[in-house]
């Protein structure tokens, strides 16, 4: 009998035998309690790749603060002082339509390698994974063994032994979450505030304190109580994956149309083979009228999911394609003789229609045309962005004064921005209309990647001014050069 859910994994009657993991979460217990898991500890060709992949981002994201391009961090998303840097390249408030054009053109590819490649990203790349299954699964492992001697410890009573072995993990699981916390601190803030933070006396960082120790029992809770939870009900990209993959993308994917009807070893014909091995065939003789598949039925994809379901269900909102199901069969597969791959990447049509998987389907060509064009603009904006930009604002609460010679005076405020990897020589000067300007404390010289605050005093003759309000223009020159124009307002009397 066909114990699968269906080969059909977009049937949606959940009336339909088999299909009861369409109403539940692996989780969550029939009482809506939590089902904590125990995965099996996987082992295979993909988890050894998946771990030296993983050592090499976790290398990355701890070096990552100390990488510094042009004298900026490689990365730093410094909200407090609305300051970004990407790959070296200091972006300001000023620059949000780029940023916000970049985020837009990554979000579309997103979409368009989830289309294709299903949640890739989350097996392979995604922080909560690499941390999960890499780092402290494995210590957890290292300190309480596979998952029936976990089973074992947490249900035994209270000793030395058992102490000594929580003890040990909590304290590992918490100093690693400390170091985390610093480190995602550090992309915020940078890493030479961060040294502040730790050098100086606590009392003159108390925010900065306060930040890293609830950062750090935020990711304490999540690797040792919330785990697989994130993945399931909180990530966001997660929950889109409904409608983000569809029977043309590639996923782990269990190959119904090998597999089943799936049955237990001891339930089909043994033969011999010349070397002497034991062949289970797939044909049983007993039971003529019926012919069954590779899956002999072990269970050993389900015991080794970190977030416990049954690949051989179908495409499920749970998994986040971490292999370890494809290294479990592919182990079973060998030891009974089978070709492996039964559980694999590809897409649910190509095993239905036996092809190959078709990575261009008319949605993907869609989200490439909207991505060029989405990416188009954001080089567009990056290649023709100012060198420098100025922000000129009238001095907040004063008026005009008027001087003995009839003309007009305004104060104003700069803010002045050089986004080069140089320094530059920069002047505001007077577009419209005719008049003159005196600086008042504004640096000649603007340092690389840097923001200038200075002020300024605008002088206008009475014949250029219009009643109470004129339109002002700035220009901001470096030499003869003018890279950047802003207008603003001059006050002046109702009849100059
Ligand atoms: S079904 Fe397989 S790939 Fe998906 S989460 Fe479970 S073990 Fe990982
Ligand atoms: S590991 Fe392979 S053979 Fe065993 S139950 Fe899973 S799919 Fe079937």
């Amino acid at each position: 009998m066909n114990r699968s859910s269906t080969p059909d994994n977009l049937a949606l009657d959940p009336s339909d035998k088999g299909q009861h993991f369409r109403d539940a979460v692996s989780t969550i217990s029939a009482e809506g309690r939590r089902n904590w898991l125990y995965p099996r500890k996987p082992r295979g060709w993909y988890y050894d790749v998946r771990s030296v992949v993983s050592w090499i981002l976790i290398g990355f994201l701890f070096a990552g603060p100390f990488i510094k391009i042009n004298g900026q961090p490689i990365i730093l998303l410094n909200i407090l002082d609305r300051k970004f840097v990407l790959f070296g390249t200091v972006f300001w408030t000023q620059d949000f339509h780029i940023l916000a054009v970049g985020m837009l053109s990554l979000i579309i590819f997103i979409v368009l390698f989830t289309a294709i490649y299903g949640r890739l990203f989350c097996g392979w790349v995604c922080p909560q994974t690499i941390f999960m299954e890499m780092l402290f699964r494995k210590i957890e492992y290292a300190i309480e063994g596979d998952a029936p001697e976990q089973k074992r410890l947490n249900r035994s009573p209270f000793t030395a032994n058992k102490a000594l072995k929580k003890g040990a993990k909590l304290g590992i699981f918490f100093g690693i979450s400390f170091l985390i916390a610093n480190i995602f601190l550090a992309y915020i803030i940078g890493v030479d505030a961060l040294w502040e933070i730790v050098t100086n006396d606590p009392r003159e960082h108390l925010t900065g304190l306060t930040a890293i120790t609830l950062f750090s029992f935020v990711f304490f809770g999540v690797f040792t109580r919330f785990r697989e939870q994130v993945c399931i009900v909180a990530c966001p990209y997660g929950r889109l994956q409904s409608v983000l993959v569809d029977n043309s993308s590639i996923a782990v994917t269990y190959d119904f149309a090998r597999g089943e009807d799936r049955s237990l070893l001891n339930t089909r014909q043994k033969e011999k083979r010349d070397d002497g091995s034991v062949f289970f065939t797939n044909n049983d003789k007993i039971h003529k009228d019926r012919k069954y598949g590779d899956c002999i039925d072990c269970y050993q994809c389900v015991k080794v999911c970190p977030t416990g379901i049954d690949i051989r269900d179908g495409i499920q909102l749970e998994c986040i394609n971490c292999t370890a199901c494809m290294d479990a069969c592919d182990e079973i597969m060998e030891k009974t003789g089978r070709p492996t791959g039964l559980v694999r990447y590809a897409s649910f049509n190509s095993i239905k229609d036996g092809l190959k998987a078709r990575l261009f389907t008319p949605r993907i060509a869609a989200y490439m045309a909207l991505f060029a064009i989405v990416f188009g603009l954001f080089v567009y904006f990056l290649g023709t962005r100012p060198e420098a930009e100025a922000v000129i604002l009238r001095e907040p609460g004063r008026t005009w004064n008027e001087l003995p010679d009839g003309a007009y005076s305004n104060f104003y405020n700069v803010k002045i921005f050089n986004k080069t990897l140089n320094d530059q020589a920069v002047e505001v000067r007077l577009l419209h209309p005719a008049g003159e300007i005196q600086p008042l404390g504004l640096p000649d010289l603007l340092p690389a990647h840097e923001l200038v605050e200075g002020r300024f005093m605008v002088f206008l003759p009475g014949s250029e001014l219009q009643p109470v309000r004129t339109p002002i223009e700035f220009g901001l020159y470096s030499g003869d050069q003018l890279i950047h124009s802003v207008s603003s307002v001059f006050i002046g009397p109702q009849n100059p």
